[in-house]
């Protein structure tokens, strides 16, 4: 489904993805674990096209993302980037969700969820409408369609957010730490509607402090560290019997 090669990123001298390779397999849930600043959250801005790589390719279902691949008659490959219309095609199918809630403050939480369908995808507003109350009622929140991000607590605006983002039918969803700004009593139901999404088939790449979540739902546990994926196998290989020191240095810290 998901397949980075070689992947590098540059923040003008910063190196900061350096080599990565990854595949994700439909259906599977990747989690990414790793220490602040080892450049989980720009990997998952490449795979969102929010940012441009500096080398390697990423393709989803095959499509190569951003750019355009033309053989030259000696055999070499030169890479032309697409047209933002693409761009944004491509992007349509991948959802995302951050820390933040980012809920659009002076629409509801139903008007929210209808907003890119409407817009993007542009589908007609009963249509919109239906599709998002049941979204919101798949998440848990029908009874609060009609309320706006600030008379919502933080573990609901953040449950918008996962509906507002399935409203586009994505076919990968992309977690970036979407727990990490709750309030511990609020992390639950978040982990509960990511843990039902998985269950449903959604292929999903989530960075996230939650070991217990890796541990539990994950298929694919992935440690990075300074750019580099240090090593990844299942939760039992990663999280319980690491075979880097960095990757055992790191559990011995936050378990
Ligand atoms: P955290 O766990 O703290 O969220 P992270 O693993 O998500 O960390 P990134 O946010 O990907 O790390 O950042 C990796 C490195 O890239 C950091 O050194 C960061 O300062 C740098 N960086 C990220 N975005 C930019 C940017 N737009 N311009 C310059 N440097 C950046
Ligand atoms: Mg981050």
């Amino acid at each position: 489904m998901v397949q980075v090669v070689g992947v590098h990123k540059f923040f003008g001298d910063l190196h900061v993805l350096r080599g990565i390779d990854l595949t994700v397999d439909p259906g599977e849930v990747c989690v990414v674990l790793g220490p602040s600043g080892s450049g989980k959250s720009t990997l998952l801005r490449c795979l969102n096209e929010l940012e441009t790589i500096s080398a390697g390719r990423i393709l989803v279902r095959g499509e190569l993302l951003g750019y355009r691949e033309e053989t030259r008659p000696d055999g070499s490959a030169v890479l032309h980037e697409l047209p933002d219309k693409i761009v944004s095609r491509q992007r349509s199918r991948i959802g995302m969700v951050f820390q933040r809630f980012n809920l659009f403050p002076h629409m509801t939480a139903l008007e929210n969820v209808m907003e890119a369908p409407i817009q993007v995808a542009r589908r007609s507003k009963a249509q919109a409408r239906s599709r998002a109350q049941e979204l919101l009622s798949r998440v848990g929140l029908a009874d609060r369609a009609d309320h706006y991000p600030s008379e919502l607590s933080g573990g609901q605006q953040q449950r918008v957010a996962i509906a507002r983002a399935l409203a586009m039918d994505p076919e990968i969803m992309l977690f970036d730490e979407p727990t990490s700004a709750l309030d511990p009593e609020l992390v639950g139901e978040v982990l509960g509607v990511m843990k039902d999404l998985a269950a449903s088939g959604m292929t999903m790449i989530v960075v996230t402090h939650e070991i217990g979540f890796a541990r539990e739902v994950a298929d694919r546990v992935v440690f990075m560290d300074q750019g580099v994926i240090v090593e990844q196998g299942s939760p039992v290989e990663v999280i319980a019997h690491p075979r880097e020191a960095r990757t055992r240095e790191f559990f011995s810290k936050v378990l």
